[in-house]
């Protein structure tokens, strides 16, 4: 379900009028309008205002698979201060706050830059998953899931 249909859905549930979320909301029933056409889409901060409002997580407001992860560093995508963010203020849901901010990479990396970049919270990935890989193996690893990402691949 695309974010423009889950804000109706919302809405719905509660049995609210345009004019009574954008109330609560403290936006003009406009925006929700513009919104649920797909015109525009909500700030970071409004879909942060929409979660705590009505208690949907990240994922089940935009929509997402439940934990997508960063197509640039892979690394998963949990809560709204994850997400990167466009040149409006509106999210993406493909790349992470590190990685994309404002509309743009934050970083000019080569995929074994991200490799390398990657490669610095290995201690803490073996102790959190209970592997224990070495740095080489970590690295051929890596190097073939990025490979596989959006920003990557192609
Ligand atoms: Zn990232």
């Amino acid at each position: 379900m695309a974010l423009q249909e889950v804000i109706v859905e919302i809405r719905e549930r509660n049995g609210l009028s345009q004019e009574d979320m954008a109330k609560k909301l403290f936006v003009t029933r406009q925006a929700i309008s513009r919104w649920e056409n797909g015109e525009t889409s909500p700030t970071i901060e409004t879909l942060k205002a929409i979660s705590e409002a009505f208690d949907v997580d990240a994922a089940t407001l935009l929509g997402l698979p439940a934990a997508p992860i960063c197509q640039s560093c892979a690394m998963p995508i949990q809560s709204f201060d994850d997400l990167g963010t466009n040149a409006d203020d509106t999210v993406t849901t493909e790349y992470c706050a590190h990685c994309y901010k404002d509309g743009a990479f934050t970083h000019n990396r080569t995929v074994e830059e991200m490799v390398e970049a990657n490669l610095r919270f290995l201690e803490e990935f073996n102790a959190q998953n209970g592997t224990a890989y070495s740095e080489d193996e970590a690295r051929s690893i890596l190097k073939m899931h990025l490979l596989t990402l959006k920003r990557w691949h192609g």
